[in-house]
């Protein structure tokens, strides 16, 4: 009988009435185990539909929705690392449609959907040539398998890192199919070590460097440069393949953000192959790219393993579309928002800052301050890089910085803050302007 209420009938038009029932069964379910409690109240059926209707509007509410990144962590890769640009939403668009991917529009004939990237690549990096697959760990399997299967594959003891998301160095490599063969310890490895390595293993091709994107070892440390193990490996015969991971296509130094070598710096020192991701520094969309010698970019092309892992239209477009912002007349540091939020100055934070909290004047029981904190850059990069921001601490009385924040991540616009001792702090340094005014509602309706 309930299901012949007006109000269940008007759910069911809306969900259909299998999942109207499966609702009110899980409804009447929990109910039932309330009421073996003292006290408990026999709910009305109109307190059963509503509670069907909330369950019903959970279930269809989008599980992969937009948030609003108030931690301050540019390149965080549980909210998706890099926001795209403009530019590389539009191409996407633009794509999502028919689109030349795979035709040569002039010959009418099919072409390699690498072709839109390939001398782009080249192009922003220096490299003769370049491809782009799904992801950098698939790039890295697919160039270790092209050209290293079956043999040895040199690697620093001090470069056996775990990215995290299960990119251990040792599991790729046997991914593979290449053999590793570790040299040096964690702190110290001398060209000597690589040496006596092939010395060892006489059908080596390959000496694997990977730079450790989220760990720094400092004190007595050594490792030949990237220069010197090219060297060294150009006179053996041997290939140099570097996994630089956060692709830095600009030289942060200057920003105050060290220890990123670019991809253009590691190409001039000669690496044959430089293999980064698509969504850190480059501020793109997930992807792998490979950069380097041409015949080297060829027969990974040709592997099967660059189907496997291709890269589909939306990304391609974006990635496109992301890498035209590195050359004239376009600016990529104010053009690729993770470059802009990385280098924007404390002025512009704080100015922020004051803003939202001036959109926040009228909410009553919130209470605001503006905090100066220290920040870190990235997830997956930059794991070590402070960098010092601004950000509204907000309590209400009577209410704990870890149900702020549910409430927060939990409202029809999700905001993810963060907390530090026990305060929660929305840090303003990768809110956008545009977000201010969402941003501002969000936290209204959660104190509501
Ligand atoms: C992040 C990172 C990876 C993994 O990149 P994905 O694009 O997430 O596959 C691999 N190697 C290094 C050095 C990295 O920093």
């Amino acid at each position: 009988m309930i299901c012949a209420d007006p109000e269940a009938e008007h759910l069911s038009a809306q969900f259909g009435a299998a999942a109207v029932t499966k609702a009110l069964r899980t409804v009447l379910a929990r109910a039932r185990a309330r009421l073996s409690r003292p006290g408990e109240q026999v709910p009305s059926i109109a307190d059963l539909l509503t509670a069907a209707a909330q369950d019903l509007a959970d279930r269809h509410r989008e599980s992969l929705m937009g948030v609003i990144n108030a931690t301050g962590v540019v390149i965080h890769t549980n909210l998706g690392r890099a926001p795209l640009a403009p530019e590389a939403v539009a191409a996407m668009v633009t794509v999502a449609g028919y689109g030349n991917l795979e035709l040569d529009l002039e010959g009418g004939r099919r072409a390699s959907r690498q072709d839109h990237l390939d001398s782009l690549i080249a192009e922003i990096t220096g490299a003769q040539a370049g491809l782009a697959v799904n992801n950098c760990a698939g790039a890295v399997v697919l160039a270790l398998a092209a050209l290293g299967a079956g043999t040895p594959v040199i690697v620093s003891r001090g470069e056996l890192v775990e990215i995290g998301g299960g990119f251990r160095v040792p599991d790729i490599v046997a991914q593979s199919g290449a053999q590793m063969v570790e040299i040096g310890t964690t702190n110290r490895t001398h060209l000597s070590d690589y040496d006596q390595a092939l010395a060892d293993h006489a059908q080596t091709r390959m000496i694997l460097r990977t730079h450790p994107s989220n760990f720094r070892i400092t004190g007595f440390t050594s490792a030949p440069s990237l220069k010197d193990l090219a060297t060294f490996a150009h006179a053996r015969g041997l290939l140099l393949i570097e996994d630089l991971g956060g692709g830095a296509l600009v030289d942060l130094t200057p920003f105050g953000i060290a220890g990123e070598p670019t991809v253009q710096a590691s190409l001039q020192a000669g690496v044959d192959l430089v293999v980064f991701s698509g969504d850190k520094l480059l501020g793109g969309p997930q992807a792998g790219i490979i950069a380097g010698r041409r015949d080297l970019i060829e027969t990974l092309a040709k592997h099967p393993l660059a189907r496997a892992l291709r890269l589909d239209k939306l990304s391609l477009a974006a990635l496109g579309a992301t890498l035209r912002l590195y050359r004239p007349p376009n600016h990529p540091m104010s053009a690729v928002p993770v470059l802009r939020m990385l280098t924007q100055s404390a002025e512009t934070i704080k100015a922020r800052g004051l803003a939202l909290q001036s959109l926040l004047a009228k909410v009553a029981n919130l209470q605001i301050q503006i905090v100066v904190t220290e920040g870190f850059a990235g997830g997956g990069a930059l794991p070590m890089q402070a960098l010092s921001g601004f950000a509204l601490q907000l309590s209400v009385p009577g209410l704990s910085a870890e149900d702020f924040a549910r409430r927060l991540r939990t409202g029809a616009s999700p905001v993810v803050g963060r907390i530090a001792q026990d305060r929660l702090l929305l840090e303003m340094r990768t809110v956008s302007d545009q977000e201010l005014a969402p941003l501002a509602s969000a936290i209204a309706q959660a104190i509501a």
